[in-house]
Order: C-alpha cells, then sequence, then structure tokens
C-alpha cells in the first residue's frame, strides 16, 4: 500500500502542531516571568498539539482510533478554566474556528488502548517535554500501526538543526516514512524531500552514540561503559526527544543507546513508533536491549521490550554484546 492518504494528511497535521508548540515555546518558555519551575508551558503545547492532530485526523479518517498521550481530564476541572483558555488561544492561531468543546472532544479521542489487531494512529504531542521547557530539542510524534506494525511514521522535528554541521543552513526538521518506501526528511517550513540513509561506519570504534539528556531515561553510567567496551572515544550526543531517531536515520550518529534505569519502567508506543520506522527505513535496525524487536501490539505500551538500541544496522551485533556485558541477562 502507498498510504499516500495518510502520509498528506499525517504531515499536515504534524507541521501545524508544530507551529502551535513553535509559538507557545516562543511566547511562554522564554517569558521572563516563567520560573524554571513552571510546567505549564508545556502544558498548553501537549493539549494544543493533540487537540489540532486528532481534530485533523478524526474528520479525514473517522474509522481510525488514535492512541495519544494526554487526555482532557484536567482542562474539565473548575482549575482547569485558565489553561483550557489559553489552549483554545493558541490551537485557534492555527486552526480559526476552534471551540473549547471541540478542544476537548479532540484530545479525548486519543483514547485508544492499542493493541494487535486492525489500524490506529499512536501519538505524542510533545515528545521532549523537558527539552521543550529548556527551549532544546523536542518533537512531534505521530504514527499508524496496522496488526502490530508500524506503517507510516511522521516526526517534526522544530528545532533540530537540517545539518549538525552547517547552522546557517537553519533548524526546523520533518522526517517521514512509509513502511517499504524509504526515509525522507524536508524543511519543516516546506521544501523538497530528501531520502535519507544511516551512516555506513561498520567499525563500532567510530560509532558516535546519542542518549537522552535526562539520566533519568536512559543509563548514562553503563552507556559510558558501553562506550569503553566499543572502544568510542567522542563523547555522546545527548538529545531529548525522537529527535534522536533522527539523527541517527540521518547520520549524525550511529548508536542510539536507551538503557533501562528502573526494571518496572514501560516504554510507551508513542515515544518508539513513529521515530523507529524512520531509522529502519533509512536503513538501520531498532531492538531492545535483548535484540527483540520492538512489539507495538501489546496496547499502549511496549509491553514486551526492555530499553530501546538503535543502529545504523552495521555495528548492531557489536553493541547489542557490549550492553549485555554490561547490564547482563
Ligand atoms: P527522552 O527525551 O528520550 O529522554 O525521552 C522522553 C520520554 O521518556 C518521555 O516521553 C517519557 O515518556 C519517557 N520516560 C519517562 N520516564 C522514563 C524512564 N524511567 N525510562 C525511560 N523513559 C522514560
Ligand atoms: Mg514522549
Amino acid at each position: 500500500m502507498s498510504y499516500e492518504t495518510e502520509l498528506k494528511a499525517a504531515v499536515r497535521a504534524v507541521v501545524n502542531a508544530s507551529r502551535l508548540c513553535m509559538n507557545v515555546q516562543s511566547a511562554l518558555v522564554s517569558a521572563e516571568s516563567m520560573t524554571k519551575k513552571d510546567k505549564s508551558p508545556v502544558t498548553v503545547a501537549d493539549f494544543g498539539a493533540q487537540a489540532i492532530i486528532c481534530g485533523e485526523l478524526v474528520k479525514a479518517f473517522p474509522d481510525i482510533p488514535i492512541a495519544g498521550e494526554e487526555d482532557s481530564a484536567e482542562l474539565r476541572t473548575p482549575e482547569g478554566d485558565a489553561l483550557s483558555a489559553q489552549v483554545l488561544e493558541y490551537v485557534s492561531a492555527v486552526a480559526p474556528g476552534a471551540t473549547a468543546d471541540g478542544i476537548l472532544g479532540a484530545i479525548d479521542s486519543g483514547n485508544y488502548d492499542g493493541g494487535a489487531a486492525g489500524r490506529f494512529w499512536t501519538l505524542d504531542p510533545i515528545d521532549g517535554t523537558k527539552g521543550f521547557l529548556r527551549g532544546e530539542q523536542y518533537a512531534v510524534a505521530l504514527a499508524l500501526i496496522e496488526d502490530g506494525e508500524v506503517v507510516l511514521g511522521v516526526l517534526g522535528c522544530p528545532n533540530l538543526p537540517l545539518d549538525l554541521g552547517d547552522p546557517a543552513r537553519g533548524a526546523g526538521c520533518l522526517l517521514t516514512a512509509v513502511k517499504g518506501g524509504g526515509a525522507y526528511m524536508q524543511p519543516l517550513d516546506g521544501g523538497e524531500a530528501v531520502r535519507i540513509s544511516v551512516s555506513g561506519i561498520s567499525d563500532p570504534s567510530l560509532a558516535p552514540i546519542c542518549e537522552s539528556v535526562e539520566s533519568a531515561h536512559s543509563s548514562h553510567d553503563e552507556s559510558g561503559r558501553v562506550a569503553e567496551i566499543l572502544g568510542v572515544s567522542v563523547p555522546p550526543l545527548r538529545i531529548d526527544s525522537q529527535c534522536k531517531y533522527a539523527v541517527i536515520a540521518r547520520g549524525d550518529a550511529s548508536i542510539y543507546l536507551r538503557l533501562p534505569t528502573r526494571k518496572d519502567y514501560m516504554e510507551k508506543i508513542w515515544d518508539h513508533a513513529a521515530g523507529s520506522l524512520i531509522v529502519e527505513e533509512a536503513g538501520g535496525k531498532v531492538t531492545d536491549v535483548a535484540g527483540k524487536k520492538l512489539d507495538f501490539s501489546r496496547g499502549r505500551t511496549l509491553a514486551g521490550n526492555s530499553g530501546v538500541i538503535g543502529t545504523n544496522g552495521l555495528v548492531h551485533d557489536s553493541v547489542l554484546a557490549a550492553v549485555k556485558e554490561v547490564i547482563g541477562g
């Protein structure tokens, strides 16, 4: 299948939601009145982005359910009135004619539980909320899952440089992939889509590593030991969100390590669906720390997996062996 209609609608929705996030980030995150601990900008953008994307998808594909990260419970409380007003203001700027009720309904259409049968969308309206609040990297992540397999992925990365080696080219990337059709990148504000591919590095010691900024999301100590075993001497590239999959897919880094910090943590499907397909379609490989394929058929979490390893494919086995040596198993 070509998924042409689905891809077009998904791209439009992600671009519109990314625009909302950029508006919120420039107006609120940099505001002097904001204290470091204030989480409200990310809340406004999270709800706003989910409202935009779910609203557009439900209209275009009324029969495809959506498993999104957010629900509207907080907005429906009396204390949520001020927040709702802000969400309405930002949504209206990119979707004129929006209403408060329409927004609540759209957000709640993302309540699907996922599973093994049929098609559904999965959405992280803002992946990398910590990065968003720091004014750094975050992503709007949308994927289509069909009978447990990711078949389409779109990542909006508003702050990701188009070329890490040439800042003059500016920032704002849109990455897309359709199963069997390759991975592509284009400027988020429009322009030609260019096919991307992973690095061709086959010597693991020359393969740059990327990982979370947050050591609570992936063990930095253990990744340091993996790097030592592999002989990787360049320091890791630390980036928030699925922008990590983006930099692997276009060859800026060759190894993405997400090493569990807690035994009981289950990865969420919306944190990996779009990014993992984009890496695979760029020629790379994505598994969990034990080398198992990510299983998107288990509901809203990757209940059958632990951690994530993404690579250019060529160094995958060496990385898995080093990870095994460090974390056991
Ligand atoms: P990152 O930006 O790659 O550090 O990942 C951000 C995502 O980490 C968020 O969307 C959360 O869903 C997820 N997350 C939260 N707690 C954990 C944890 N203990 N281990 C792994 N991921 C987590
Ligand atoms: Mg997330």
